[in-house]
């Protein structure tokens, strides 16, 4: 079971996909808990203000530090978190690895930012990992916090019955996945390849081992040369 608090000022750009496909079920499963926390509630002020303008000029709003600490500081009074992480343009690149390691922990924090980013502050004291899941830079942190959210439920045990296709995914194990094939045997004179059909389960294993290896040596041959 996984807990993951998620801080926004934007809570509906996050909450509609917790509630559909293997997020749901996670979730109504009870191995998942993912709690959407409005920023806005957390505010100092009758305003509700969660940003303001930049010390030293300059374009853009920066997300205040009083709403983050009071968010932060009231979750880490009923428990503690092994990870407080910032979803940022400038973190770790969010790769395979990180979300098996993510799946394994028990209460994560995810912070989005938004407009020109947070206060240092928060970063110096409060976050203790920063994620990037690219290099572009998205309007706020919500998208990369369902991204990491995605990633890493998938994988707590027990989300997905069949863990053995967790195993054979892209990426696990520095490879990627092989081709797949569904019914019609045959669609538009396009055949599935016959070992598919053969029954020979060992003819089959043989063949999608081949598959992954062209597929990530044609692709991607940088993960050859990183495992
Ligand atoms: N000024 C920041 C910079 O240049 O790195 C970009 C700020 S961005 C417009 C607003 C927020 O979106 C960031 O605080 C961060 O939370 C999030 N964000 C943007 N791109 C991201 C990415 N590639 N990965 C993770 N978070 C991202």
């Amino acid at each position: 079971m996984i807990r993951i608090d998620i801080i926004t000022g934007f809570p509906t750009l996050v909450s509609g996909p917790l509630q559909e496909s293997i997020l749901k079920r996670a979730r109504e499963s009870g191995l998942a808990e993912i709690h959407v926390h409005d920023l806005r509630t957390f505010s100092v002020d009758k305003h509700r203000t969660i940003d303001d303008t930049p010390f030293g000029g300059g374009a853009g709003m920066i997300l205040k530090p009083e709403p983050v600490f009071r968010c932060i500081e009231e979750l880490m009074s009923n428990r503690s978190y092994d990870e407080v992480i910032y979803l940022s343009a400038d973190g770790e690149p969010f790769v395979q690895k990180t979300a098996n390691q993510l799946s394994l922990k028990q209460n994560l924090i995810l912070l989005c930012g938004h407009y020109k980013g947070i206060d240092e502050r928060i970063r110096e004291t409060l976050v203790t990992r920063e994620i990037s899941i690219g290099d572009y830079v998205l309007t706020g942190g919500e998208l990369p916090a369902l991204v990491v959210v995605d990633a890493v439920v998938r994988l707590v045990p027990g989300v997905i019955s069949d863990s053995e296709s967790l195993l054979t995914d892209s990426f696990q194990e520095d490879m990627l996945d092989s081709p797949q094939y569904t019914r019609p045997a045959e669609f538009r004179g396009m055949k599935v390849p016959d070992v598919l059909l053969s029954g020979d389960h060992k003819a089959i294993d043989r063949w999608r081992a081949e598959q992954r290896a062209k597929r990530t040596r044609e692709r991607r041959s940088d993960l050859l040369e990183q495992s």
